[in-house]
């Protein structure tokens, strides 16, 4: 008869917070490398601020637009997923003026990728092996962190569910991956918050600005004769005092044909805006759009999101935290900077971190 062998090694058990592009590229390394990950999410999917809003019309990016590759590592991570992810000719990315007047073309030599279908596809692409073994645990909320004085597996994880309170033990490390104030959040409410007061003085010194973000459609667009109203650029800066970036969701690589448009307040107005109500901000950012693109037509489709987090203005200034006599680490985008490259790095290098330790 055989019995189960208790002296079989045992693979180290990761617990990892967060499941945007840091969390994941951070767990999938892990699982690669032979260790048992757990990942939590608040949220009922996969992405983070890799973010994709579907609509009667069809999807909206209303986090990331795009991104950028610069790193041989993450080149090479995008570009072996030909089926994930797509260069976006954004058709002229422009520069426009306070009257929506494009004053530069920006013809820049970096590819623009997009996942598709959307954008929160590439991660959750990615994620299909912890998919595959069960390893995701969403809708779960991390309240706090234990450290036990268990010889072996000593972090337990204190989560929330619909309101109810669970304990989910028996990690040997843990590794947060989010935005800086809500890392800092749980180490403050972690049992032994005294031990990792250092890192939550460091994460304190990091500024991230918030961006309310728009979603109109413009199904009319549609009709016979009429293939796209406004203006012929399908990307662009602008420097109005309300608008930071407007772009044609349609003209996305694998997005539905109906004309939709995002457009991002500026960091300075989306803080000045912080506590409007959604109501209120439509209607600015809706008035602001119709000066910038001429397209005076209602949108059949109006909607909204406040990111509290949206672009690192002070990041930390290295790539992760990583406690290797405890086995707690933080990564997130905002250790290197503002972008999905960024967190992708920074994830990537706490993974490395962990297999060394
Ligand atoms: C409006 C906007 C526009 C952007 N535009 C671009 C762009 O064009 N190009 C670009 O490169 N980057 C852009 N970015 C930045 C890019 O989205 C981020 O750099 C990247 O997605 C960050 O990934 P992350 O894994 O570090 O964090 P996140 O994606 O924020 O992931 C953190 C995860 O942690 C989860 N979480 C938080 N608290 C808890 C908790 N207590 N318990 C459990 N789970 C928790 C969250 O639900 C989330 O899924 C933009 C961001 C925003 C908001």
């Amino acid at each position: 008869m055989n019995t189960p062998s208790t002296t079989q090694p045992q693979h180290p058990h990761v617990a990892v917070v967060g499941a945007g592009m840091a969390g994941i590229t951070c767990a999938c390394t892990l699982f690669q490398a032979g260790f048992q990950v757990t990942v939590f999410d608040k949220s009922r999917g996969l992405g983070g601020r890799m973010a994709t809003r579907d609509s009667p019309f069809g999807s909206f990016d209303h986090g990331a637009q795009y991104f950028t590759a610069r790193h041989p590592a993450f080149i090479q991570a995008v570009t072996a997923r030909p089926d994930l992810c797509k260069r976006w000719s954004a058709n002229t990315l422009c520069l426009l003026d306070e009257q929506g007047r494009v004053t530069a073309a920006d013809h820049h030599p970096e590819a623009h990728w997009v996942p598709v279908p959307g954008m929160k596809s590439l991660v959750r692409g990615w994620a299909a092996p912890l998919m595959a073994t069960g390893s995701l645990a969403l809708q779960t909320r991390v309240t706090g962190l234990e450290f036990t004085s268990a010889p072996s597996k000593p972090w337990h994880v204190h989560t929330e569910t619909d309101g109810n309170p669970g304990l989910v033990t028996g990690f040997d490390a843990v590794v947060l991956a989010m935005p800086a104030a809500q890392s800092r959040q749980v180490l403050s409410d972690s049992a032994q918050s005294a031990d990792w007061a250092d890192w939550v003085s460091q994460l304190g010194q990091v500024t991230v600005a918030p961006c309310w973000t728009l979603m109109l459609a413009f199904p009319q667009a549609m009709q016979p004769g009429l293939s796209a109203l406004g203006p012929q650029w399908n990307a662009a800066c602008s420097t109005h005092h309300r608008i930071a970036w407007l772009a044609r969701e349609s003209s996305k690589p694998g997005r539905d044909v109906i004309e939709r448009w995002t457009v991002q307040a500026s960091s300075d107005w989306s803080a000045q805006h912080l506590h409007d109500d959604d109501a209120r901000v439509q209607a600015k950012l809706c008035q602001a759009f119709a000066e910038v693109t001429g397209i005076r037509a209602s949108p059949a489709h109006v909607d909204s999101q406040r990111w509290l987090y949206a672009k690192t203005t002070q990041p930390l200034g290295q790539s992760h935290l990583w406690n290797a006599s405890r086995g707690l680490g933080v990564c997130g985008d905002w250790c290197l900077g503002h972008r999905v490259e960024d967190a992708y790095l920074s994830g990537l290098a706490l993974a490395l971190a962990v297999v060394r330790a």
